[in-house]
């Protein structure tokens, strides 16, 4: 991208919760961005209603079917934007050369292949998708490495941690100790042991401080997103795993701390707000307005901390569990949980099962040698299949 020219962006799962808030903030500095490629799978309404509204050059929708429906509701509107359908377009669209920034705000797995095309077009890549870096670690990371990429995190506790570090990430591992992710510990923190096995998707999906799409709600009681971000921040920061903590802070005040050799912590602050760690990937280095309300210091209560609870999440463990078994196993974990999270919004297992069915896949699949994404997608697959047979062992 040259001087003075308008960063072009495309939003990988513009229709979510985080493609939703990236538009919020681009549509705060006009001057500076361009929507130029949207891509959904579903909401072919809210697509429309985006197109009419940013007019991006092309929008992509998952599977033909809303391909054409959108099409059609495109072409009934007169507006001029192409509409493009398949996993194809959308890894294709992640890779073009009029694309100078993509926010990879697909949920799941299915995120990876377009991220690594990003990620080998050099593109600058703002990470939404942890499971995208869960599944694909290293090879993940030598594609940013090779192709150039600049990949800044949109977790907002890895861009707490981004936000504490020095540029220069040559400098990084002789100063860091360790880091603190910070973690809210969702609805159930405080809810009887006793009573886990018997809540409803509904109450899993109502997060205390953030309106958030159903997968990563869930995770998010389950603390199995803490997890994800735990194997995610290894591969971000080259940390080893005992060199990454969780505390339970409720508030989420404090968005994660880097503790320095010396014994020195910062920490990132700031409400509770998708908009800040998005507008601080789009802008990076500079800062720009995000639309989040300010802290107010004078008003704030005490903040809290504690450890998280072995019992209340025993999913969270799994993570350096997996970071110390063979490469590819966080893989498996990843594709273990998509299945249950789905199983147990669709009511087919209860929550407690969740966990159950992560166990029981990670003890019954290990990875072979993985050299590239074939192999990467082959171990996923084998993993789905594992795990959709223990739910349904636990569904009869
Ligand atoms: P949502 O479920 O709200 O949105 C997911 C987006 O991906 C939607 O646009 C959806 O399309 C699209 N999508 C779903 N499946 C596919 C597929 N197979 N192929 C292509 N597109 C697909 O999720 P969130 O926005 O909550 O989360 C997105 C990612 O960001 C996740 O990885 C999550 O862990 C991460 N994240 C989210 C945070 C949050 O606050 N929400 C915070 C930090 C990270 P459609 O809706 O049209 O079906």
């Amino acid at each position: 991208m040259k001087t003075g020219q308008k960063q072009r962006v495309a939003i990988l799962g513009s229709t979510g919760s985080i493609g939703t808030n990236t538009l919020d903030v681009i549509a705060r500095h006009p001057e500076r961005f361009e929507v130029a490629a949207l891509t959904a799978a579903t909401q072919v309404d809210v697509m429309l209603a985006q197109v009419a509204r940013f007019k991006p050059r092309i929008a992509i929708m998952a599977s033909e079917e809303h391909g054409r429906a959108l099409a059609e509701k495109i072409k009934q509107s007169g507006l001029p934007t192409v509409v493009a359908a398949g996993p194809a377009a959308i890894e294709s669209i992640a890779s073009d050369e009029n694309i100078d920034t993509v926010m990879a705000a697909i949920v799941g797995a299915a995120g990876l292949a377009p991220c690594l095309a990003a990620a080998r077009a050099g593109k600058r890549l703002l990470l939404a998708n942890k499971e995208a870096l869960v599944v694909g670690g290293q090879l993940f990371m030598h594609a940013v490495r090779d192709g150039g990429a600049t990949l800044l995190p949109i977790d907002s506790e890895h861009s707490a941690i981004f936000q504490c570090l020095p540029e220069d990430p040559a400098t990084w591992s002789a100063r860091i100790d360790r880091i603190h992710l910070t973690s809210s510990g969702g609805p159930f923190r405080q809810l009887p042991l006793s009573e886990l096995a018997s809540v409803t998707p509904e109450q899993a999906c109502a997060h205390p401080n953030f309106a958030m799409g159903r997968k990563i709600s869930v995770d998010s009681a389950t603390m199995m997103n803490k997890a994800l971000e735990v194997i995610e921040a290894r591969w971000l920061f080259d940390l080893a795993p005992e060199q990454i903590e969780v505390v339970v802070h409720p508030q989420q005040i404090i968005h994660s701390m880097v503790e320095f050799t010396d014994a020195s912590v910062l920490a990132q602050l700031g409400t509770p707000d998708m908009r800040v760690p998005i507008a601080y990937g789009l802008s990076w280095p500079e800062r720009i307005e995000s639309g989040a309300a300010r802290l107010d210091f004078s008003r704030l209560a005490g903040l809290h901390f504690e450890a998280p609870s072995r019992e209340q999440f025993p999913g969270l463990f799994l993570s350096w569990d997996a970071l110390q078994a063979p490469e590819g196993t966080t893989a498996v974990l990843n594709a273990a949980n998509e299945i249950a999270v789905a199983a147990f919004l669709e009511r087919r297992i209860g929550f407690a099962d969740i966990h159950a069915v992560n166990a029981s896949t990670l003890a019954d699949v290990v990875p072979t040698a993985l050299a590239s994404l074939t192999d990467l997608l082959g171990l996923d697959a084998a993993a789905r299949r594992a795990a959709e047979a223990e739910v349904r062992r636990r569904t009869r």
